[in-house]
């Protein structure tokens, strides 16, 4: 009984299944190729196990790419991408 909530406890904690949750909670880091190799091997190989979560991404990175072809609008994302890399170019001099 302690053992089985402790192994509950233990997965709980450190999770080692990359679920659909986790997939979505992700998706936007792996659209924008902010995703490590360690996430994105898992992410890759959920998706390709999991075909509503490969839908899931062919559907939010199609959303994504129409929102970025509007003119005038810079996302959130964006803005964030210019000032880290004009605080990266500022860092090199
Ligand atoms: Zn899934």
């Amino acid at each position: 009984m302690a053992k089985s909530l402790f192994g509950w406890f233990n997965r709980r904690q450190a999770k080692p299944e990359f679920d659909c949750d986790d997939l979505k909670e992700n998706c936007s880091d792996y659209v924008d190729s902010e995703m490590v190799n360690e996430e994105l091997a898992k992410f890759e190989s959920h998706m390709n196990d999991c075909p509503d979560c490969s839908t899931f991404v062919k559907t939010f990175r199609a959303t994504v790419m129409t929102a970025r072809d509007l003119p005038s609008r810079i996302s959130a994302q964006d803005l964030k991408k210019r000032i880290q890399e004009r605080i990266a170019s500022e860092g090199n001099r």
